[in-house]
């Protein structure tokens, strides 16, 4: 049977309920979410969930899409026509949606999604048994190697960077410069070696870093894939980023100290046109 779902106001059977593929939920996990116990028609702990929904909200600088009261009347809705007995209910709000851009305007209407899953959640027969774990190392989220949509912190990055009079930021860790919010970093030292992070599981495996390191090698360049720290990168004689929008884009100042003379550098410039040439001969 049908369920009664919930979207942005409406009340709609769920094969009518849709979401735009612009959502930032869907696009950079720009998303938040409750779910809630329901007994006997009634709410679990609903306190305590809108309680942590409030502080999600704030902790992601979201304004409310509708007030507590009405939070708790649509909750009451679902379950009444549903008619849910026992079960869950399910409530995701998203930024919004508009053209996809990690930086949002301040003018979106957040999504809002309810939905209910009927199930047996006062007799579990796992009770009786007990379950199994096994440990994992503790990784949300340390695979960016894999190009995933959970773009959420990448985003909040770089709006505060935008927000300080930036364009963008380097993330740092272990007081390295993993790679950019959207592009891998480079610099390239006083002695003309372009000095690159090496591939592992701390950055996004750029296709265009690859291409470009490919191409600076074959045209004599000394390319050293090693860490490096923000204060070298504030002290080389050029810092750029590489990526598939952007393809060699120049960075004239980290932290408000000008790399270089402030001004995009030779290198730079060079390697963008040797790239762009190349891949234009080579597009399919
Ligand atoms: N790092 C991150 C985190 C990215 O999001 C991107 C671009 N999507 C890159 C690096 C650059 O990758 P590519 O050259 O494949 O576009």
């Amino acid at each position: 049977m049908s369920r009664i779902v919930h979207v942005n106001g409406q009340w709609l059977p769920e094969e009518d309920a849709k979401i735009s593929v612009f959502d930032r939920g869907f696009l950079f996990a720009d998303a938040i979410y409750e779910v809630t116990g329901v007994i006997g028609g009634k709410l679990i702990d609903y306190e305590g969930h809108i309680a942590r929904l409030k502080r999600s909200l704030e902790a992601l600088g979201m304004h409310a899409p509708v007030d507590e009261a009405a939070l708790l009347d649509l909750h009451r809705e679902i379950v009444a026509r549903n008619d849910l007995k026992t079960g869950l209910i399910y409530l995701q709000i998203s930024r919004g949606a508009e053209d996809r851009d990690f930086l949002f305007s301040g003018t979106l209407s957040p999504s809002v999604v309810l939905f209910t899953q009927a199930r047996n959640i006062l007799e579990n027969p796992r009770w009786k048994t007990g379950i199994k774990v096994i440990t994992v190392p503790e990784g949300r989220w340390v695979s960016r190697q894999i190009k995933t949509v959970q773009l959420l912190y990448s985003s909040l990055a770089k709006m505060e960077a935008v927000k300080s009079g930036a364009d963008d930021a380097f993330f740092v860790e272990d007081g390295f410069i993993t790679e950019a919010t959207s592009s891998n970093a480079h610099m390239v030292t006083k002695e003309g070696v372009l000095v690159t992070r090496a591939l592992s599981n701390a950055l996004l495996h750029g296709i265009t870093r690859g291409s470009v390191l490919d191409l600076a090698r074959a045209a004599g360049l000394s390319v050293e894939e090693r860490s490096f720290t923000p204060e070298e990168a504030k002290a080389a004689s050029e810092v750029f980023i590489t990526s598939a929008g952007t393809f060699v884009m120049p960075v004239v100042s980290i932290d408000g100290v000008p790399v270089g003379d402030g001004q995009p550098g030779d290198v730079s410039a060079r390697l963008r046109q040797i790239y762009i040439e190349d891949q234009l001969a080579r597009a399919i």
